[in-house]
Protein backbone atom coordinates (compact mmCIF):
# COMPACT_ATOMS: atom_id res chain seq x y z
CA UNK A 1 0.00 0.00 0.00
CA UNK A 2 1.48 3.11 -1.11
CA UNK A 3 0.66 6.32 0.80
CA UNK A 4 -0.29 9.71 -0.35
CA UNK A 5 -0.96 12.72 0.77
CA UNK A 6 -2.22 15.67 -1.35
CA UNK A 7 -1.17 19.36 -0.90
CA UNK A 8 -3.95 21.44 -3.28
CA UNK A 9 -7.51 21.01 -3.47
CA UNK A 10 -7.99 22.61 -6.72
CA UNK A 11 -8.99 21.36 -10.05
CA UNK A 12 -5.65 19.66 -9.89
CA UNK A 13 -6.41 18.03 -6.85
CA UNK A 14 -9.79 16.93 -7.58
CA UNK A 15 -7.91 15.53 -11.04
CA UNK A 16 -5.20 13.42 -8.84
CA UNK A 17 -7.67 12.35 -6.15
CA UNK A 18 -10.05 11.37 -9.01
CA UNK A 19 -7.72 9.16 -10.55
CA UNK A 20 -5.86 7.50 -7.37
CA UNK A 21 -9.29 6.83 -5.51
CA UNK A 22 -9.52 3.78 -8.18
CA UNK A 23 -6.53 2.13 -7.24
CA UNK A 24 -6.62 -0.53 -4.14
CA UNK A 25 -2.99 -0.41 -4.20
CA UNK A 26 -3.23 3.36 -2.92
CA UNK A 27 -4.21 4.95 0.18
CA UNK A 28 -5.05 8.39 0.71
CA UNK A 29 -4.33 9.49 4.15
CA UNK A 30 -5.34 13.11 3.78
CA UNK A 31 -6.04 16.22 1.37
CA UNK A 32 -5.18 19.60 2.51
CA UNK A 33 -6.27 22.89 1.60
CA UNK A 34 -7.01 26.27 3.59
CA UNK A 35 -10.11 26.71 1.53
CA UNK A 36 -12.66 24.67 3.29
CA UNK A 37 -14.71 24.79 0.30
CA UNK A 38 -11.88 24.11 -2.28
CA UNK A 39 -13.54 20.96 -4.62
CA UNK A 40 -10.91 18.27 -3.88
CA UNK A 41 -11.66 18.70 -0.29
CA UNK A 42 -15.54 17.26 -1.21
CA UNK A 43 -14.70 15.06 -2.72
CA UNK A 44 -12.68 13.49 -0.35
CA UNK A 45 -15.13 14.19 2.29
CA UNK A 46 -17.63 12.35 0.20
CA UNK A 47 -14.80 9.46 -0.27
CA UNK A 48 -15.04 9.70 3.59
CA UNK A 49 -11.04 10.54 3.45
CA UNK A 50 -9.28 12.99 6.16
CA UNK A 51 -9.45 16.85 4.98
CA UNK A 52 -6.96 19.09 6.61
CA UNK A 53 -7.64 22.88 6.76
CA UNK A 54 -4.23 23.26 8.16
CA UNK A 55 -0.62 24.21 7.01
CA UNK A 56 0.07 21.01 5.42
CA UNK A 57 3.96 21.15 6.19
CA UNK A 58 2.94 20.91 10.09
CA UNK A 59 0.55 18.12 9.23
CA UNK A 60 3.35 15.98 7.41
CA UNK A 61 5.25 16.48 10.45
CA UNK A 62 2.84 14.08 12.41
CA UNK A 63 2.14 11.57 9.65
CA UNK A 64 3.65 8.46 8.11
CA UNK A 65 3.43 8.58 4.24
CA UNK A 66 5.63 7.68 0.88
CA UNK A 67 4.61 10.09 -1.76
CA UNK A 68 3.08 13.97 -1.61
CA UNK A 69 1.18 15.46 -4.53
CA UNK A 70 1.85 19.38 -4.48
CA UNK A 71 -0.84 20.93 -6.20
CA UNK A 72 -0.87 23.93 -4.40
CA UNK A 73 0.82 25.95 -7.31
CA UNK A 74 3.31 27.88 -4.65
CA UNK A 75 6.49 27.33 -4.74
CA UNK A 76 7.55 28.42 -1.57
CA UNK A 77 5.21 25.30 -0.44
CA UNK A 78 7.33 23.57 -3.04
CA UNK A 79 10.92 24.42 -1.55
CA UNK A 80 9.81 24.15 2.35
CA UNK A 81 8.62 20.18 0.87
CA UNK A 82 11.47 19.40 -0.33
CA UNK A 83 13.43 20.32 2.46
CA UNK A 84 11.14 18.51 4.86
CA UNK A 85 10.94 15.41 2.90
CA UNK A 86 14.41 14.44 3.38
CA UNK A 87 14.22 10.64 3.16
CA UNK A 88 11.19 9.99 4.77
CA UNK A 89 9.09 10.76 1.54
CA UNK A 90 9.02 11.47 -2.17
CA UNK A 91 7.29 14.71 -3.33
CA UNK A 92 5.91 14.70 -6.92
CA UNK A 93 5.54 18.68 -7.89
CA UNK A 94 5.21 20.24 -11.29
CA UNK A 95 7.06 18.04 -13.90
CA UNK A 96 6.82 14.77 -11.93
CA UNK A 97 3.69 15.21 -11.55
CA UNK A 98 2.79 15.00 -15.03
CA UNK A 99 5.03 12.17 -15.70
CA UNK A 100 2.99 10.68 -12.89
CA UNK A 101 -0.21 11.43 -14.59
CA UNK A 102 0.99 10.33 -17.91
CA UNK A 103 1.56 6.78 -15.88
CA UNK A 104 -1.92 6.94 -14.70
CA UNK A 105 -3.67 7.32 -17.71
CA UNK A 106 -1.72 4.33 -19.22
CA UNK A 107 -2.60 2.62 -16.75
CA UNK A 108 -6.33 3.95 -17.48
CA UNK A 109 -6.64 3.00 -20.73
CA UNK A 110 -4.91 -0.32 -20.07
CA UNK A 111 -7.37 -1.23 -17.55
CA UNK A 112 -10.29 -0.34 -20.35
CA UNK A 113 -8.29 -2.67 -23.03
CA UNK A 114 -8.14 -5.52 -19.90
CA UNK A 115 -11.93 -5.10 -18.90
CA UNK A 116 -12.32 -5.33 -22.40
CA UNK A 117 -10.49 -8.98 -23.07
CA UNK A 118 -12.13 -9.90 -19.95
CA UNK A 119 -15.78 -8.42 -21.62
CA UNK A 120 -14.91 -10.72 -24.60
CA UNK A 121 -14.23 -13.93 -22.27
CA UNK A 122 -16.62 -13.73 -20.16
CA UNK A 123 -18.85 -13.85 -23.27
CA UNK A 124 -17.04 -17.24 -23.95
CA UNK A 125 -17.74 -18.34 -20.65
CA UNK A 126 -21.77 -17.10 -20.71
CA UNK A 127 -21.20 -19.53 -24.30
CA UNK A 128 -19.75 -22.43 -22.68
CA UNK A 129 -22.40 -22.36 -19.87
CA UNK A 130 -25.04 -22.40 -22.76
CA UNK A 131 -23.87 -25.57 -24.36
CA UNK A 132 -23.28 -27.58 -21.17
CA UNK A 133 -26.53 -26.29 -20.36
CA UNK A 134 -27.97 -27.13 -23.83
CA UNK A 135 -29.76 -31.04 -23.91
CA UNK A 136 -30.82 -31.14 -27.69
CA UNK A 137 -28.61 -31.01 -30.91
CA UNK A 138 -30.56 -27.82 -31.77
CA UNK A 139 -30.00 -26.37 -28.43
CA UNK A 140 -26.41 -26.85 -28.99
CA UNK A 141 -26.15 -26.04 -32.56
CA UNK A 142 -28.36 -22.53 -31.60
CA UNK A 143 -26.15 -21.39 -28.74
CA UNK A 144 -23.24 -21.66 -31.07
CA UNK A 145 -24.44 -19.47 -33.94
CA UNK A 146 -25.62 -17.47 -31.22
CA UNK A 147 -22.34 -17.26 -29.48
CA UNK A 148 -20.62 -16.33 -32.82
CA UNK A 149 -22.48 -13.43 -33.83
CA UNK A 150 -22.22 -11.92 -29.98
CA UNK A 151 -19.05 -11.98 -30.67
CA UNK A 152 -18.09 -11.03 -33.91
CA UNK A 153 -21.06 -8.42 -33.78
CA UNK A 154 -21.82 -10.12 -37.62
CA UNK A 155 -25.63 -9.66 -38.16
CA UNK A 156 -25.80 -13.59 -39.57
CA UNK A 157 -24.23 -16.93 -38.84
CA UNK A 158 -24.96 -20.47 -39.76
CA UNK A 159 -23.48 -23.63 -38.61
CA UNK A 160 -23.08 -26.82 -40.78
CA UNK A 161 -22.10 -30.29 -39.78
CA UNK A 162 -19.80 -32.60 -41.53
CA UNK A 163 -20.97 -36.02 -42.54
CA UNK A 164 -17.63 -38.05 -43.24
CA UNK A 165 -19.11 -41.18 -44.85
CA UNK A 166 -21.47 -38.38 -47.25
CA UNK A 167 -18.75 -36.05 -47.90
CA UNK A 168 -21.76 -33.68 -46.52
CA UNK A 169 -22.36 -31.01 -44.72
CA UNK A 170 -25.70 -30.28 -43.21
CA UNK A 171 -26.83 -26.88 -42.19
CA UNK A 172 -28.55 -27.15 -39.19
CA UNK A 173 -28.42 -24.09 -37.56
CA UNK A 174 -29.16 -20.05 -39.15
CA UNK A 175 -29.63 -16.52 -37.70
CA UNK A 176 -30.37 -13.47 -39.75
CA UNK A 177 -30.50 -14.92 -43.19
CA UNK A 178 -33.81 -14.88 -45.42
CA UNK A 179 -35.82 -18.54 -44.87
CA UNK A 180 -34.69 -19.94 -48.23
CA UNK A 181 -31.39 -19.92 -46.91
CA UNK A 182 -32.95 -23.09 -45.41
CA UNK A 183 -33.79 -24.82 -48.19
CA UNK A 184 -30.26 -25.73 -49.25
CA UNK A 185 -29.28 -27.62 -46.43
CA UNK A 186 -27.10 -29.77 -48.06
CA UNK A 187 -23.80 -29.16 -49.37
CA UNK A 188 -21.44 -31.73 -50.84
CA UNK A 189 -17.69 -31.65 -49.91
CA UNK A 190 -16.11 -31.38 -53.52
CA UNK A 191 -12.62 -32.42 -53.46
CA UNK A 192 -10.36 -28.98 -54.57
CA UNK A 193 -13.71 -27.19 -53.47
CA UNK A 194 -13.97 -24.33 -51.41
CA UNK A 195 -15.45 -26.41 -48.42
CA UNK A 196 -13.09 -28.77 -48.59
CA UNK A 197 -10.40 -25.51 -48.75
CA UNK A 198 -12.05 -24.54 -45.25
CA UNK A 199 -12.16 -27.72 -43.46
CA UNK A 200 -8.42 -28.49 -44.56
CA UNK A 201 -7.68 -25.13 -42.82
CA UNK A 202 -6.68 -24.78 -39.27
CA UNK A 203 -7.79 -20.91 -38.71
CA UNK A 204 -10.55 -19.34 -39.45
CA UNK A 205 -10.74 -17.51 -42.92
CA UNK A 206 -11.50 -13.86 -42.69
CA UNK A 207 -13.16 -12.21 -45.74
CA UNK A 208 -13.41 -8.52 -45.50
CA UNK A 209 -14.80 -8.03 -49.04
CA UNK A 210 -16.39 -11.14 -51.09
CA UNK A 211 -15.59 -9.11 -54.08
CA UNK A 212 -11.78 -9.40 -53.52
CA UNK A 213 -12.28 -13.54 -52.86
CA UNK A 214 -13.99 -14.99 -56.26
CA UNK A 215 -13.98 -18.36 -54.48
CA UNK A 216 -16.71 -17.28 -52.37
CA UNK A 217 -18.99 -15.82 -54.99
CA UNK A 218 -21.62 -18.60 -55.06
CA UNK A 219 -24.85 -18.59 -55.93
CA UNK A 220 -26.11 -18.97 -52.22
CA UNK A 221 -23.85 -16.02 -50.89
CA UNK A 222 -24.76 -13.73 -53.77
CA UNK A 223 -28.44 -14.62 -53.27
CA UNK A 224 -28.51 -13.45 -49.24
CA UNK A 225 -26.43 -10.81 -50.72
CA UNK A 226 -23.02 -11.51 -48.47
CA UNK A 227 -20.34 -9.03 -48.81
CA UNK A 228 -17.96 -10.33 -45.65
CA UNK A 229 -17.71 -13.31 -43.85
CA UNK A 230 -15.92 -15.33 -41.75
CA UNK A 231 -15.49 -19.32 -42.38
CA UNK A 232 -14.45 -20.92 -39.03
CA UNK A 233 -13.45 -24.70 -39.34
CA UNK A 234 -14.59 -26.71 -36.76
CA UNK A 235 -12.06 -29.39 -36.14
CA UNK A 236 -11.93 -32.48 -33.74
CA UNK A 237 -8.71 -34.78 -33.23
CA UNK A 238 -10.72 -37.34 -35.26
CA UNK A 239 -11.03 -34.65 -38.34
CA UNK A 240 -13.51 -32.03 -39.30
CA UNK A 241 -16.41 -31.94 -37.79
CA UNK A 242 -18.43 -28.61 -39.18
CA UNK A 243 -18.10 -25.44 -41.07
CA UNK A 244 -19.73 -21.83 -38.84
CA UNK A 245 -19.92 -18.93 -40.95
CA UNK A 246 -20.14 -15.75 -39.32
CA UNK A 247 -21.57 -13.30 -42.82
CA UNK A 248 -22.31 -9.71 -42.84
CA UNK A 249 -24.19 -7.80 -45.80
CA UNK A 250 -21.55 -5.39 -46.11
CA UNK A 251 -17.95 -5.16 -46.61
CA UNK A 252 -16.42 -4.89 -43.39
CA UNK A 253 -12.76 -4.71 -41.51
CA UNK A 254 -12.13 -7.20 -38.75
CA UNK A 255 -10.77 -6.08 -35.03
CA UNK A 256 -7.23 -7.81 -34.63
CA UNK A 257 -8.22 -10.04 -31.92
CA UNK A 258 -11.46 -11.28 -33.61
CA UNK A 259 -9.73 -14.51 -35.34
CA UNK A 260 -8.49 -15.75 -32.04
CA UNK A 261 -11.54 -15.64 -30.16
CA UNK A 262 -13.27 -17.19 -32.86
CA UNK A 263 -10.42 -19.65 -32.42
CA UNK A 264 -11.54 -20.06 -28.89
CA UNK A 265 -15.24 -20.29 -29.65
CA UNK A 266 -15.01 -22.75 -31.89
CA UNK A 267 -12.68 -25.08 -29.74
CA UNK A 268 -16.21 -25.35 -27.23
CA UNK A 269 -18.28 -25.33 -30.12
CA UNK A 270 -16.30 -28.84 -31.77
CA UNK A 271 -16.66 -30.23 -27.80
CA UNK A 272 -20.46 -29.32 -27.63
CA UNK A 273 -20.76 -31.25 -30.90
CA UNK A 274 -18.86 -34.09 -30.79
CA UNK A 275 -20.36 -34.88 -27.05
CA UNK A 276 -23.50 -34.32 -28.99
CA UNK A 277 -23.00 -37.02 -31.02
CA UNK A 278 -21.13 -39.33 -28.97
CA UNK A 279 -24.35 -39.04 -26.87
CA UNK A 280 -26.72 -39.82 -29.98
CA UNK A 281 -23.95 -42.71 -30.50
CA UNK A 282 -24.91 -44.22 -27.45
CA UNK A 283 -28.50 -43.41 -27.20
CA UNK A 284 -28.79 -45.47 -30.27
CA UNK A 285 -26.78 -48.22 -29.38
CA UNK A 286 -28.87 -48.92 -26.49
CA UNK A 287 -32.11 -49.08 -28.61
CA UNK A 288 -30.19 -51.59 -31.07
CA UNK A 289 -29.50 -55.48 -31.22
CA UNK A 290 -25.84 -55.23 -31.18
CA UNK A 291 -25.59 -58.50 -34.11
CA UNK A 292 -28.77 -57.78 -36.08
CA UNK A 293 -28.45 -53.59 -35.84
CA UNK A 294 -32.16 -54.05 -35.65
CA UNK A 295 -34.34 -52.54 -33.06
CA UNK A 296 -34.36 -54.15 -29.34
CA UNK A 297 -36.83 -55.67 -27.28
CA UNK A 298 -37.43 -52.84 -24.79
CA UNK A 299 -37.62 -49.95 -27.36
CA UNK A 300 -39.82 -52.21 -29.21
CA UNK A 301 -42.03 -52.29 -26.32
CA UNK A 302 -41.79 -48.67 -26.09
CA UNK A 303 -42.85 -47.96 -29.67
CA UNK A 304 -45.92 -50.85 -28.82
CA UNK A 305 -47.47 -48.84 -26.26
CA UNK A 306 -47.31 -46.01 -28.09
CA UNK A 307 -48.29 -47.11 -31.41
CA UNK A 308 -51.60 -48.78 -29.66
CA UNK A 309 -52.36 -45.62 -27.42
CA UNK A 310 -52.58 -43.98 -31.13
CA UNK A 311 -54.27 -46.46 -33.17
CA UNK A 312 -56.99 -46.43 -30.45
CA UNK A 313 -57.67 -42.87 -30.23
CA UNK A 314 -57.87 -42.58 -33.95
CA UNK A 315 -59.22 -45.39 -34.48
CA UNK A 316 -56.70 -47.05 -37.11
CA UNK A 317 -55.92 -50.57 -37.50
CA UNK A 318 -52.70 -51.98 -35.92
CA UNK A 319 -51.24 -55.30 -36.73
CA UNK A 320 -48.18 -56.83 -34.88
CA UNK A 321 -46.16 -60.10 -36.38
CA UNK A 322 -44.36 -62.27 -33.99
CA UNK A 323 -41.72 -64.60 -36.54
CA UNK A 324 -39.36 -67.41 -35.05
CA UNK A 325 -36.88 -69.49 -37.22
CA UNK A 326 -38.02 -73.42 -37.35
CA UNK A 327 -36.33 -75.57 -35.63
CA UNK A 328 -33.11 -72.91 -34.96
CA UNK A 329 -31.42 -75.27 -32.77
CA UNK A 330 -30.43 -77.11 -35.10
CA UNK A 331 -28.95 -74.88 -37.46
CA UNK A 332 -26.43 -74.44 -34.80
CA UNK A 333 -25.88 -77.86 -34.00
CA UNK A 334 -25.42 -78.79 -37.48
CA UNK A 335 -23.29 -75.66 -38.53
CA UNK A 336 -22.01 -74.39 -35.69
CA UNK A 337 -23.12 -70.81 -33.49
CA UNK A 338 -21.48 -68.78 -35.50
CA UNK A 339 -22.99 -69.91 -38.93
CA UNK A 340 -26.07 -69.69 -36.75
CA UNK A 341 -25.61 -65.97 -36.40
CA UNK A 342 -25.20 -65.42 -39.74
CA UNK A 343 -28.06 -66.57 -40.44
CA UNK A 344 -29.96 -64.38 -37.65
CA UNK A 345 -28.35 -61.36 -39.31
CA UNK A 346 -29.05 -62.30 -43.26
CA UNK A 347 -32.54 -62.94 -42.16
CA UNK A 348 -32.29 -59.43 -40.42
CA UNK A 349 -31.48 -57.67 -43.41
CA UNK A 350 -33.76 -59.17 -45.29
CA UNK A 351 -37.10 -58.87 -43.57
CA UNK A 352 -35.55 -55.19 -43.54
CA UNK A 353 -35.37 -55.13 -47.17
CA UNK A 354 -39.49 -55.84 -47.21
CA UNK A 355 -40.91 -54.43 -44.63
CA UNK A 356 -42.43 -50.48 -44.92
CA UNK A 357 -40.25 -47.78 -44.04
CA UNK A 358 -42.62 -46.73 -40.96
CA UNK A 359 -43.42 -50.67 -39.81
CA UNK A 360 -40.92 -51.44 -36.89
CA UNK A 361 -38.83 -54.41 -36.84
CA UNK A 362 -37.26 -55.82 -34.11
CA UNK A 363 -34.88 -59.08 -33.22
CA UNK A 364 -37.38 -59.95 -29.88
CA UNK A 365 -35.29 -62.71 -28.87
CA UNK A 366 -32.94 -65.13 -29.83
CA UNK A 367 -34.13 -66.45 -32.78
CA UNK A 368 -37.16 -64.52 -32.75
CA UNK A 369 -38.31 -61.32 -34.59
CA UNK A 370 -41.22 -58.82 -34.05
CA UNK A 371 -42.76 -56.13 -36.53
CA UNK A 372 -45.38 -53.97 -35.43
CA UNK A 373 -47.51 -51.85 -38.52
CA UNK A 374 -49.18 -49.14 -38.74
CA UNK A 375 -52.34 -48.43 -40.61
CA UNK A 376 -52.47 -51.75 -41.01
CA UNK A 377 -55.83 -54.68 -41.52
CA UNK A 378 -55.78 -58.31 -41.35
CA UNK A 379 -55.60 -58.39 -44.78
CA UNK A 380 -52.90 -56.49 -45.80
CA UNK A 381 -50.52 -57.98 -42.38
CA UNK A 382 -51.47 -61.34 -44.10
CA UNK A 383 -49.53 -60.49 -46.89
CA UNK A 384 -46.68 -59.03 -45.64
CA UNK A 385 -47.00 -61.86 -43.60
CA UNK A 386 -47.30 -64.46 -46.43
CA UNK A 387 -43.94 -62.41 -48.42
CA UNK A 388 -41.65 -62.60 -45.30
CA UNK A 389 -42.69 -66.64 -45.01
CA UNK A 390 -41.65 -67.03 -48.62
CA UNK A 391 -38.22 -64.42 -48.67
CA UNK A 392 -37.28 -66.51 -45.81
CA UNK A 393 -37.57 -69.93 -47.65
CA UNK A 394 -35.60 -68.49 -50.59
CA UNK A 395 -33.07 -66.70 -48.25
CA UNK A 396 -30.47 -69.47 -49.33
CA UNK A 397 -28.40 -68.59 -46.10
CA UNK A 398 -27.93 -71.93 -44.96
CA UNK A 399 -25.16 -73.96 -46.04
CA UNK A 400 -26.03 -77.21 -48.52
CA UNK A 401 -28.83 -75.87 -49.55
CA UNK A 402 -30.36 -76.69 -46.60
CA UNK A 403 -33.74 -75.48 -46.46
CA UNK A 404 -34.90 -72.47 -43.95
CA UNK A 405 -38.04 -71.59 -42.43
CA UNK A 406 -40.07 -69.19 -39.94
CA UNK A 407 -43.91 -69.85 -38.38
CA UNK A 408 -45.48 -66.90 -38.02
CA UNK A 409 -48.07 -65.38 -35.92
CA UNK A 410 -50.76 -62.36 -36.42
CA UNK A 411 -52.87 -60.13 -34.30
CA UNK A 412 -54.82 -57.50 -36.04
CA UNK A 413 -56.51 -54.48 -33.38
CA UNK A 414 -58.95 -51.92 -34.58
CA UNK A 415 -60.58 -50.23 -31.72
CA UNK A 416 -64.05 -50.68 -33.20
CA UNK A 417 -64.06 -54.15 -32.80
CA UNK A 418 -63.03 -54.82 -29.68
CA UNK A 419 -62.38 -52.76 -25.65
CA UNK A 420 -59.04 -51.07 -24.75
CA UNK A 421 -55.47 -53.68 -25.23
CA UNK A 422 -52.51 -53.56 -23.81
CA UNK A 423 -49.10 -54.36 -25.05
CA UNK A 424 -48.95 -57.43 -23.14
CA UNK A 425 -51.96 -58.33 -24.15
CA UNK A 426 -51.30 -57.91 -27.64
CA UNK A 427 -47.89 -59.48 -28.11
CA UNK A 428 -50.08 -62.45 -26.10
CA UNK A 429 -52.05 -63.04 -28.79
CA UNK A 430 -49.65 -63.07 -31.22
CA UNK A 431 -47.83 -65.20 -29.41
CA UNK A 432 -50.61 -67.80 -29.10
CA UNK A 433 -50.88 -67.18 -33.06
CA UNK A 434 -47.17 -68.33 -33.47
CA UNK A 435 -47.49 -71.49 -31.02
CA UNK A 436 -50.79 -72.71 -33.19
CA UNK A 437 -48.51 -72.12 -36.68
CA UNK A 438 -45.58 -74.39 -34.62
CA UNK A 439 -48.23 -77.09 -33.30
CA UNK A 440 -50.21 -77.03 -37.14
CA UNK A 441 -46.63 -77.88 -38.72
CA UNK A 442 -44.60 -74.83 -38.71
CA UNK A 443 -43.54 -72.69 -42.24
CA UNK A 444 -47.06 -71.18 -41.94
CA UNK A 445 -48.91 -68.53 -40.96
CA UNK A 446 -51.37 -67.83 -38.16
CA UNK A 447 -53.99 -65.87 -36.85
CA UNK A 448 -55.59 -64.84 -34.04
CA UNK A 449 -58.48 -62.89 -33.99
CA UNK A 450 -60.05 -60.30 -31.20
CA UNK A 451 -63.20 -60.82 -31.20
P1 LIG B 1 -38.90 -74.24 -33.04
O1 LIG B 1 -39.13 -74.57 -34.45
O2 LIG B 1 -39.86 -74.91 -32.12
O3 LIG B 1 -38.87 -72.77 -32.81
O4 LIG B 1 -37.47 -74.84 -32.68
P2 LIG B 1 -36.18 -74.05 -32.37
O5 LIG B 1 -35.05 -74.99 -32.35
O6 LIG B 1 -36.05 -72.90 -33.25
O7 LIG B 1 -36.51 -73.46 -30.93
P3 LIG B 1 -35.78 -73.57 -29.58
O8 LIG B 1 -36.45 -72.51 -28.71
O9 LIG B 1 -35.78 -74.97 -29.07
O10 LIG B 1 -34.30 -73.11 -29.86
C1 LIG B 1 -33.92 -71.83 -30.17
C2 LIG B 1 -32.47 -71.84 -30.50
O11 LIG B 1 -32.02 -70.59 -30.93
C3 LIG B 1 -31.64 -72.25 -29.33
C4 LIG B 1 -30.62 -71.19 -29.18
O12 LIG B 1 -29.34 -71.69 -28.95
C5 LIG B 1 -30.67 -70.49 -30.50
N1 LIG B 1 -30.26 -69.11 -30.40
C6 LIG B 1 -30.87 -68.15 -29.67
N2 LIG B 1 -30.18 -67.01 -29.82
C7 LIG B 1 -29.14 -67.23 -30.65
C8 LIG B 1 -28.08 -66.44 -31.17
O13 LIG B 1 -27.95 -65.24 -30.89
N3 LIG B 1 -27.19 -67.01 -32.00
C9 LIG B 1 -27.30 -68.34 -32.34
N4 LIG B 1 -26.41 -68.82 -33.18
N5 LIG B 1 -28.28 -69.09 -31.85
C10 LIG B 1 -29.18 -68.58 -31.02
MG1 LIG C 1 -38.08 -69.38 -30.27
MG1 LIG D 1 -37.51 -71.38 -33.20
Amino acid sequence: MVKVFIIGGGSGGVAVLHRLIKFNWIQIIGVADLDAEAPALKLARDADLPVFLEDPLFILQNLVVDLVFDLSGNPEVGKKLLDLAGDDFDVATGEVTKALWKIIVELENKEKRIKNELGKHQVLLEIGLMLSRSETPDQIFEAIVSGVIRISKMPAASLSVYNKEKQQLFLVATKGFSSEFYQNAIYSVRPGGLTEHILSNKMPILVPDIADYPAFNNPTIMKEGIQSLIAIPLIGDKGPVGILYCDDFEARSFPDRLSDHLQMLSTQAVIAIQKQQTFERIKELSIRDPLTSLYNRRYFNKIMVSEIDRASRLNRPLSVMLIDIDHFKQVNDNYGHPVGDQVLEGLAHCFESIVRPYDVLARFGGEEFIILMPETGETEAAASAERLRLAARESALLPEDASLSCSIGVCTFKKAKGAELTAKQFLHYADEALYRAKREGRDRVCFYRLT
